[in-house]
C-alpha cells in the first residue's frame, strides 16, 4: 500500500493574492476580517486543487499570513510582552509598529525564504494557543478534506531561537497540542524538523531523543510524522527511529536512501524536489522508493513546495522545449500522485535517457592580478581620489515612472526607444545629484534594472525568465527567480552602454556596476544536470567579458556585487571549505581580467560578514563595501587591520531616517580607530533603490560633510 502527499504548498496565491491582501490591510484600506476571508479563500483553493489532482493525504496549517516559524511562536504562546498591546501583535512582531522594532528575520536554512526569529528568554512562559491549526483542520473538514496539520517541531523551533535549553518547558504545550488534535480526531500531525539535517551537537541529538520519546509516549495523540528536509538525517535517523514516532520524512533528492531498515515506521519518501523546477525522472524516483525499507511508504516531496512557483501552465512566453522539462508546484503534485500509483502497481519504468551534460566550462587559467600594493599605487595615480573617498553602492531611487515604463514596454504600450530615453534622463539626474553633492566615485544609478539578478538573466543565454513564477521571500515579498536551463553565454555587452553614457556626463570616475556569479546563480533556479560550481564558473566567464568591456570603454572603477556569497554555503560544515574555495575562485575569475590601475569594488550586504571574512579577503577586491550600521562594533572589531580598501556602511538605508553629519562623523571616527585612514571608504550600507531622492540627497549631503570634516584631521 502506498499513498501520496506533499510536505507543504505555496500560500502567496497563484496571482499573489495574499501579497495584495496583506498590503492593503497594512495600508488600512481593508480590515483584518477582509484579510481573513482572503486567507480562507486561498486555503480552500489549495485543498481543492490538491484533492483534485488526486493527492492522497493533504496537509493543513501550511498557510501563513507571514511565516510558519512566527506562527509556531504564537502557537506556543511565545509572544514577547512588549508586542501584546499593539493593535495587531502578530504583524507588530513581523514588521514592527510605531515605536516597536520587529523581531529579527533571517534565512530559512539554505533557501531564499526568510523566517522570523522567535525571541525566547529564560523567562518566556510557554502556553498553548492551538486556535490556528484547529481552525484549519475544521475549515478543511467542512470542505470535505481530512488533513494533517503541519507545525515546526520543538528541536528546530528552539534551535532556531537559540534556546534549546528550554526543551522540557516547551514539550508540555506540544503534548497539549497532540491531545487537542486527538480530540479533533486528527489522524496524523507533521512536526517539521529541518534542523536535524545540520551538524547536530550532542545536546541537540539528546534533544531529538528526549523530545520524541516523550511526545511518542503521550497517551492521546495522532500519529506523528517527523519531517526532515534539505539533506540527510545522519545520526539523527537512528535516534529518531528508536523513538515511538510512526512516521519519518526523508529528503531523497538531496539525501540518499538510508541503509537502515525502518521497521514499524511509515516513511514519507521525498523523491520529488521542492527546491528546483525540474520534472522528476520517474524511473530513478521509483528505484529510490523501492530501496526504502519500511512498513509503509508515502510518496512525497523533498520539502514543502513553498520554494517553487505555482504552475507552469501560467507561463506563455517560454520555449516549448523548456516547458516540457519544467515542473512547478502543480506539476510536482501530479508527479507525486503518479509515482504512488506506479509504486503500488509494481510497474517497471525505465530511466529517462537524461543526457548528463558535458560541462562546457573553459579551463583557460587566468593570471592572478598583481599584489595589492602594486595595484593600489597604480590606482592612486590613475584615479586621484582624496583620502576617505565617498561613494554609493549602486542603485539610486527607482521611481514609479520607471517601473510603469518597464511594464509599458512589456505590454507593448511604450516604444523601446522612449523607454531608453527615460533611462538616460534618470542617469543624467543621478549624475547631476552626485556632482552637486560632491561625491567622489559616482554611479549611474541602475535605473535600467528591475532587479540585480533578473536584469542579467534577461541578457544572458542559458537563462529563462518567467512572467508569473513568484516565490515567497518573506511576508508579502516575492521574487521571480530566473531559470538556468542551458550553458550560459553573454551574446552582447549588457551594461556597457549605460555606464559609458554616465561616464560621458562627468569628469569624476563612474563605477561600472555588475552582479557577481555566485549571486546570479544563488538567486536563480539552477540546472540539475551540471554541478553548481560549473554553472557559477560559466556565469563568471560571462561577467568577466562584461568587466573587460567596461574597462575598454573607459570605466576605471568596476564593482561586482556578491551579496549572496554566504547564501550557498552548505549546511554541513564539512562541505563548506570546498564551496568557499570555488565560490571565491569564480569571483576572481570574473574580476582578475583588468589592468592594475582599474579598481575592483565588491559589495556584500549583511551584518555578519565577519563570519566569512577569510572568504571576503580571498575575493581580492581592491575595495569592499559592507553593511555595518546595524551591527556596529562587532563588524568593526572583525575587520580591524583589513589589508585593502574597506567601506563599512555609515548609515542604514533600510530606514527613511536621515542621519546627521555628526552621527556619520562619529561612525567614521570609530572606523578610523581600527583601520588606517588611507584604506577607509565612506558609503551607505547598501543601494538606495527603495529610498526617495529627498532622503538620499539629505543623507548623502551629511555623509559628504562628515567625510570632509574628518579629512581635515588626517
Ligand atoms: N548594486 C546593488 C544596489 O545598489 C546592490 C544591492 C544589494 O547589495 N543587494 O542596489
Ligand atoms: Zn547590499
Amino acid at each position: 500500500m502506498s499513498s501520496s502527499t506533499v510536505l507543504g504548498y505555496p500560500r502567496i496565491g497563484p496571482n499573489r493574492e495574499l501579497k495584495r491582501a496583506l498590503e492593503s490591510y497594512w495600508d488600512g484600506r481593508t480590515t483584518r476580517r477582509d484579510l481573513e476571508e482572503e486567507g480562507a479563500r486561498l486555503r480552500a483553493a489549495t485543498w481543492g486543487r490538491l484533492a483534485g489532482l488526486g493527492l492522497g493525504e493533504l496537509p493543513s496549517n501550511t498557510f501563513s499570513f507571514y511565516d510558519q516559524v512566527l506562527d509556531t511562536a504564537v502557537l506556543l504562546g511565545a509572544v514577547p510582552e512588549r508586542y501584546l498591546a499593539a493593535d495587531d501583535p502578530y504583524f507588530a512582531m513581523a514588521r514592527g509598529t510605531d515605536g516597536l522594532a520587529p523581531l529579527r528575520m533571517t534565512k530559512w536554512f539554505d533557501t531564499n525564504y526568510h523566517y522570523i526569529v522567535p525571541e525566547i528568554g529564560p523567562k518566556t512562559v510557554f502556553t498553548l494557543d492551538a486556535a490556528k491549526p484547529l481552525a484549519e483542520v475544521r475549515e478543511a473538514r467542512a470542505l470535505g478534506h481530512e488533513t494533517r496539520p503541519v507545525v515546526v517541531g520543538p528541536v528546530t523551533f528552539l534551535s532556531l531561537s537559540g534556546a534549546l535549553e528550554r526543551l522540557e518547558d516547551v514539550l508540555g504545550p506540544y503534548e497539549e497540542l497532540l491531545a487537542a488534535l486527538a480530540r479533533e480526531e486528527v489522524a496524523w500531525v507533521q512536526l517539521d524538523e529541518p534542523a536535524l539535517v545540520t551538524d547536530l551537537t550532542p545536546a541537540q541529538l539528546d534533544a531529538v531523543r528526549a523530545a520524541y520519546s516523550r511526545l511518542g509516549a503521550a497517551p492521546d495523540r495522532p500519529k506523528i510524522l517527523v519531517a526532515s528536509y534539505f539533506g540527510d538525517l545522519g545520526p539523527a535517523l537512528p535516534a529518531l527511529a528508536a523513538t515511538p514516532v510512526e512516521g519519518i520524512g526523508l529528503d531523497l533528492v538531496r539525501g540518499s536512501v538510508p541503509e537502515l531498515a525502518l521497521d514499524g515506521k511509515t516513511v514519507f519518501a521525498g523523491v520529488v524536489s521542492g527546491r528546483d523546477v525540474w520534472r522528476t525522472d520517474p524511473g530513478r524516483a521509483l528505484e529510490k522508493l523501492r530501496g526504502v525499507r519500511a512498513d509503509r511508504i508515502v510518496v512525497s516531496t523533498s520539502c514543502s513546495l513553498q520554494h517553487v512557483p505555482y504552475d507552469v501552465a501560467a507561463e506563455d512566453g517560454l520555449e516549448p522545449a523548456l516547458v516540457a522539462r519544467l515542473a512547478f508546484a502543480e506539476q510536482k503534485v501530479a508527479e507525486v500522485v503518479e509515482l504512488a500509483r506506479l509504486l503500488a502497481d509494481g510497474a517497471a519504468v525505465p530511466f529517462d535517457e537524461a543526457p548528463v551534460a558535458a560541462a562546457s566550462v573553459s579551463q583557460e587559467a587566468r593570471p592572478a592580478r598583481s599584489p595589492y600594493p602594486v595595484r593600489a599605487a597604480a590606482q592612486a595615480g590613475h584615479l586621484n581620489l582624496p583620502p576617505l573617498p565617498t561613494t554609493t553602492i549602486g542603485s539610486f531611487p527607482q521611481t514609479g515612472e520607471l517601473r510603469a515604463a518597464r511594464a509599458g514596454v512589456v505590454a507593448g504600450a511604450l516604444a523601446e526607444d522612449d523607454y531608453e530615453k527615460l533611462v538616460e534622463r534618470e542617469i543624467e539626474h543621478a549624475i547631476q545629484v552626485q556632482e552637486d553633492l560632491g561625491l567622489d566615485v559616482l554611479v549611474h544609478g541602475e535605473p535600467e534594472r528591475n532587479d540585480m539578478v533578473q536584469y542579467f538573466a534577461e541578457h544572458l543565454d542559458g537563462f529563462a525568465v518567467t512572467k508569473n513564477g513568484w516565490v515567497q521571500s518573506y511576508g508579502s515579498r516575492c521574487t521571480r527567480p530566473p531559470i538556468i536551463h542551458g550553458d550560459v553565454r553573454r551574446p552582447a555587452p549588457i551594461t556597457v552602454r549605460w555606464s559609458t553614457y554616465a561616464q560621458s556626463l562627468t569628469d569624476r570616475p563612474v563605477k561600472g556596476m555588475l552582479t557577481g556569479p555566485v549571486t546570479i546563480v544563488a538567486w536563480s533556479f539552477d540546472r540539475d544536470d551540471l554541478p553548481q560550481r560549473d554553472v557559477v564558473f560559466q556565469v563568471a566567464d560571462a561577467i568577466a567579458e562584461e568587466v573587460r568591456d567596461l574597462e575598454a570603454a573607459g570605466l576605471s572603477v568596476i564593482q561586482v556585487d556578491e551579496p549572496a556569497l554566504r547564501e550557498l554555503l552548505p549546511l554541513r560544515a564539512a562541505e563548506q571549505p570546498a564551496y568557499l574555495e570555488w565560490a571565491v575562485a569564480a569571483y576572481r575569475r570574473a574580476t582578475s581580467v583588468v589592468a592594475d590601475r582599474t579598481q575592483i569594488h565588491t559589495h556584500l550586504c549583511y551584518s555578519d560578514a565577519d563570519q566569512i571574512l577569510a572568504a571576503i579577503d580571498g575575493l581580492d577586491a581592491d575595495v569592499t563595501t559592507i553593511e555595518s550600521a546595524r551591527s556596529g562594533r562587532r563588524i568593526l572589531d572583525a575587520v580591524s587591520g583589513y589589508s585593502r580598501g574597506l567601506g563599512p556602511g555609515v548609515y542604514d538605508i533600510h530606514s527613511p531616517r536621515v542621519p546627521s553629519a555628526d552621527e556619520v562623523e562619529e561612525r567614521l571616527a570609530a572606523t578610523l580607530k581600527v583601520l588606517p585612514g588611507d584604506r577607509v571608504w565612506v558609503n551607505p550600507d547598501c543601494g538606495l533603490k527603495t529610498r526617495t531622492y529627498a532622503q538620499v540627497e539629505a543623507s548623502l549631503g551629511n555623509v559628504v560633510e562628515a567625510a570632509r570634516r574628518l579629512r581635515a584631521t588626517l
